[in-house]
C-alpha cells in the first residue's frame, strides 16, 4: 500500500470538513503572478464586458463560445457542445497559456467566460479577469479578507467561482461578504455582508444570478451556524428574500423570512431537543441551481450541526431540511417542494453536491429530472416537477443503508450505522462518496461522469461532547493521525475500530461513468488517491478531468479510453470549462491542491510543499509550455531535546485531537512535527496563545487552551516528531 494510503487508513480523512487555522501562506510563497507565453487572436467583445442578461442566460446553450455560469448553462451539465477539440485530434491539444496565482491554497473555481473574457476566483477570495485567448491579466480584485477568518473555514480558504450579470461580476468571500465588481474596471460596485460576522459563517460557493437576483448560500455547519440562502438585487445589493433551511429557537418566533411558513408547517415538527443551541446546520454551501423550464430554484442543503443526531435532536426526527434538496420560487424564496435524502442525518451526509438538470427518457416517457450523487453514496434521479424520487442506486460502497425505498423515498437503514456503540466503520463517511467536485452529463452519451471517492472512517459517539461555538463540533470521535488509534477524550484507546457492518476497503477514487436511466456503471477509471478534479464533458466525445497526480487527462466519453494527458506540475481538484474565442475552442482549468482533503491528507507520492496555483488553458496547436518545476520537499522532523512526562503527553494528545489535528494532518498547512517552533517553548506559546501568526490564519487559542494545555500539546507533538525522525533516519518516512 502506498504510504499516503496508509495515512488514509489511519486518519481516514476524518477531516471531512474541518476547520483550519494555520495559513501556510496567504502571500508568502513566490508572490509573482503573470501570464505565460501564448499567441492567438485577441478577444474582441462585441459589447461591454459581462454582458449577460436574462435572455442570454436562458439561451446560453445556443452560444457555446461562452461559459457564462457555473456548469456552463442553467442546467449545470458541465457539458460543452463545442467539438473542434475531439477524439480524433486530441493528440494535437497543447497548452495555450497559463496564469500564475499567488497562493498554494486549494483552487476550486471553474472559470467563466463571456465574449472572450475569463472571470475566475482563487483561494482567499480573490477575483480575476483574464483575456481568455492569451491569458493576459485584465484586472484583479482582492477584497482583503482577514487571515484569522480561516479558523472558520472547515475545508480550506477556497472559493468555487463567480457569477455574471449585466456588466457585473459577483462572488462570495470567506468572511461572508457578497461583492459585486464592475466587469470593465475591476472596481467594486457594491458589497453586502450576508452573515453575522461574529458567528462562524464563511462563503466558499459560487453565487448564481437569476432574473436580476444574486443567490448566495454559506458554510459553517461544523461550527454551530444555522444555514440559509439569500437573494440580493444585482444592481443595488439590496436583500430581497432569505430562506432558512432549519428552524431557529422556537422562543424567538418567526424570522420574518421567506421560509417562515415552511419552517412552521413542515420543518419545526421534525426537530427535538435543543438543536438551536448548536445552530442546527443545514448550510447551502455549493449547489444552487435554477430550472429555466419550471422557473424553480433548487437548494442543496447540508448536514446537521453537530453531526451526531443523538446530540442534535435527541436521536429523533428527520430534521428538515438538512440533507435535502429544496425547491423554492426564485422571485419570492417561497417553498415549493423538498426531497430529503438522509433523514435524521448523523454522518455529515450533505445534499449540497452538484445538481444537474436534464430531460431523460425513463420507462418510455420523457421526464424532467434532476440528478445528484451526494455524499451518502446513492445516485438520485428526482422528478423536477413533483420532487418525487424516480430512482436511487448505490454508486459507491455503502454500508449505512440497504436501499432507498422507491415508494416512500426513504432509506432502509442498517441499525448499526448510527454508531451507538464503539468504533463503527462507515462507508461512505464525512468526506463523502462524492464532494463538491463537478460531475458532468453528456446528452450525447447519456452518461454522468462522477469524481467518486471511497474514504471510509470509523465513528464512535463522543460521550464527553461539549459544544464550543466557533470551533469544530461533531459529537463524534474519529481516529487520531499518525497512530491510527481511536481514542476517547481521556486518551484511552477504544476497541472495535474494525467496524460492525462491513470490512475495510482501501481509500481511493474513480472517474465513474454512470448511466442515470439504468442506474448502472458504464465504465470507471480508478485512482489510488480519492481527491481528484471535477469533470467536463464535450460534444467531441471527450471527458476532461484533472487528478491528484497533477495530470490533466482527456478520456473518450463513450468508452473511458485515455486519449491525452498534460503534466500540470501540481494536483488538480477543480472542474474545467470550455469556450471559444476567434473560432478556436479552449479548455481551461484551475490547478492547485487543497480543500478538505488537502488539509487532511498528503499528496500522493513524495511529501512535497504544494506549489502555487495556476489557471491553464489549452487549444489545438497551442504551442505554450510551463516553466520547469523542481518540487520542494517537506522538511525533517524537529523534535526538541527536552523530555516530557507520559501524563503530560497523554493530556496533550487529547488537546491536540480537539484543537490541532483537523488542520495540521495534511500537506497544505504546516506539519507541526517538522515545525521550527516546536523546539522553542516561548515561541510555541507566542503562536498558540499569543496569536502572533494570526495574519496568516493561525489565530490565538487562548479562549480554548490554557498555557499549560498548549505546552502539553507541544509535549505530545514532540513525541510524534521523535517517532517521525526515527523513521526518516531509517528511510521509512520522508
Ligand atoms: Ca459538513
Amino acid at each position: 500500500m502506498p504510504p499516503f494510503l496508509r495515512t488514509f487508513g489511519t486518519i481516514a480523512l476524518l477531516l471531512a470538513t474541518i476547520g483550519c487555522q494555520t495559513g501556510s501562506d496567504q502571500t508568502a510563497r513566490d508572490g509573482a503572478a503573470g501570464a505565460g507565453a501564448a499567441t492567438s487572436s485577441p478577444a474582441a467583445p462585441a459589447r461591454g464586458p459581462a454582458a449577460v442578461d436574462a435572455a442570454r442566460m436562458m439561451a446560453a446553450g445556443s452560444e457555446p463560445a461562452n461559459w457564462p455560469t457555473h456548469g456552463g448553462t442553467y442546467y449545470e451539465q458541465h457539458y460543452s457542445t463545442l467539438d473542434q477539440i475531439n477524439d480524433g485530434n486530441i493528440g494535437k491539444l497543447e497548452l495555450a497559456w497559463y496564469y500564475d496565482l499567488d497562493t498554494n491554497r486549494g483552487q476550486e473555481a471553474m472559470p467563466l467566460v463571456v465574449d472572450g473574457v475569463m472571470y475566475t476566483t482563487s483561494a482567499w477570495s480573490k477575483l480575476f479577469a483574464i483575456d481568455a485567448a492569451t491569458g493576459k491579466e485584465i484586472w484583479k480584485y482582492d477584497p482583503e479578507v482577514i487571515g484569522g477568518k480561516a479558523v472558520h473555514a472547515c475545508c480550506d480558504v477556497v472559493n468555487r467561482g463567480a457569477a455574471l450579470w449585466n456588466g457585473k461580476v459577483f462572488f462570495g468571500t470567506i468572511d461572508g461578504r457578497l461583492i459585486a465588481v464592475d466587469a470593465k474596471t475591476g472596481k467594486p460596485a457594491w458589497q453586502a455582508v450576508t452573515v453575522d460576522q461574529k458567528q462562524a459563517y464563511t462563503i466558499t460557493g459560487a453565487p448564481r444570478v437569476v432574473k436580476g437576483k444574486v443567490i448566495i448560500g454559506n458554510s459553517g455547519a461544523e461550527y454551530g451556524v444555522r444555514g440559509y440562502v439569500s437573494a440580493y438585487d444585482a444592481e443595488t445589493g439590496k436583500l430581497i428574500w432569505r430562506f432558512y433551511t432549519v428552524p431557529g429557537n422556537p422562543a424567538n418566533g418567526p424570522d420574518g423570512a421567506a421560509s417562515d411558513d415552511a419552517m412552521a408547517n413542515i420543518a419545526a415538527k421534525t426537530w427535538f431537543g435543543q438543536w438551536w443551541k448548536y445552530g442546527g446546520g443545514g448550510t447551502v454551501w455549493d449547489a444552487i441551481v435554477y430550472d429555466p423550464d419550471l422557473d424553480q430554484l433548487y437548494l442543496g442543503v447540508g448536514n446537521g450541526s453537530p453531526w451526531n443526531h443523538q446530540i442534535r435532536s435527541d436521536g429523533k426526527g428527520d430534521n428538515l431540511f438538512t440533507s435535502s434538496i429544496v425547491a423554492v420560487n426564485p422571485d419570492t424564496g417561497k417553498y415549493i417542494w423538498h426531497y430529503q435524502e438522509t433523514p435524521g442525518e448523523s454522518w455529515d451526509f450533505t445534499a449540497t453536491q452538484p445538481i444537474i438538470l436534464a430531460d431523460l427518457n425513463i420507462g418510455g416517457r420523457p421526464r424532467k429530472v434532476l440528478m445528484q450523487a451526494p455524499k451518502n453514496g446513492f445516485f438520485y434521479v428526482i422528478d423536477r416537477i413533483t420532487g418525487k424520487l424516480v430512482s436511487a442506486e448505490k454508486f459507491a460502497n455503502v454500508n449505512w443503508a440497504e436501499k432507498i425505498d422507491l415508494k416512500t423515498g426513504r432509506p432502509v437503514e442498517y441499525p448499526e450505522a448510527r454508531y451507538n456503540g464503539v468504533g463503527t466503520f462507515m462507508q461512505p463517511a464525512g468526506i463523502g462518496a462524492h464532494a463538491w467536485h463537478p460531475m458532468a452529463f453528456s446528452p450525447k452519451t447519456g452518461l454522468v461522469y462522477i469524481p467518486a471517492m471511497e474514504v471510509p472512517l470509523t465513528y464512535s459517539p463522543d460521550a464527553h461532547f461539549r459544544f464550543r461555538p466557533g470551533r469544530w463540533n461533531t459529537g463524534i470521535n474519529f481516529g487520531t493521525p499518525w497512530t491510527g488509534k481511536v481514542v476517547d477524550p481521556e486518551g484511552k484507546p477504544l476497541t472495535g475500530a474494525a467496524g460492525t457492518s462491513s470490512t475495510e476497503t482501501p481509500a481511493g477514487g474513480s472517474l465513474l461513468a454512470w448511466n442515470p436511466v439504468t442506474q448502472k456503471e458504464a465504465w470507471r477509471i480508478r485512482f489510488d488517491h480519492p481527491w481528484n478534479g471535477g469533470a467536463l464533458a464535450t460534444a467531441g466525445n471527450l471527458v476532461f478531468q484533472g487528478n491528484s497526480s497533477g495530470q490533466f487527462v482527456a478520456y473518450r466519453a463513450d468508452s473511458g479510453q485515455k486519449l491525452w494527458s498534460f503534466d500540470a506540475q501540481a494536483p488538480i481538484v477543480a472542474g474545467a470549462s470550455s469556450y471559444s474565442v476567434g473560432g478556436q475552442q479552449y479548455v481551461a482549468v484551475m490547478v492547485g491542491y487543497g480543500g478538505s482533503m488537502g488539509i487532511a491528507s498528503p499528496l500522493p507520492g513524495k511529501q512535497i510543499v504544494p506549489p502555487n496555483g495556476r489557471v491553464i488553458a489549452f487549444r489545438i496547436g497551442g504551442g505554450a509550455k510551463l516553466p520547469p518545476y523542481t518540487p520542494e520537499l517537506r522538511g525533517a522532523a524537529q523534535p526538541p531535546a527536552e523530555t516530557f512526562s507520559p501524563a503530560m503527553v497523554a493530556q496533550g494528545a487529547v488537546h491536540y485531537a480537539e484543537n490541532c489535528r483537523v488542520c495540521h494532518a495534511g500537506v497544505i498547512l504546516p506539519d507541526l512535527r517538522r515545525s521550527g517552533v516546536l523546539a522553542d517553548k516561548e515561541a510555541w506559546q507566542e503562536v498558540v496563545i499569543g496569536g502572533v501568526l494570526e495574519p496568516r490564519g493561525m489565530v490565538s487559542f487562548r479562549d480554548y487552551l490554557t498555557p499549560a494545555q498548549a505546552e502539553s500539546i507541544r509535549a505530545y507533538v514532540a513525541g510524534e516528531a521523535r517517532s517521525l525522525q526515527a523513521e526518516q533516519r531509517t528511510g521509512r518516512a520522508q
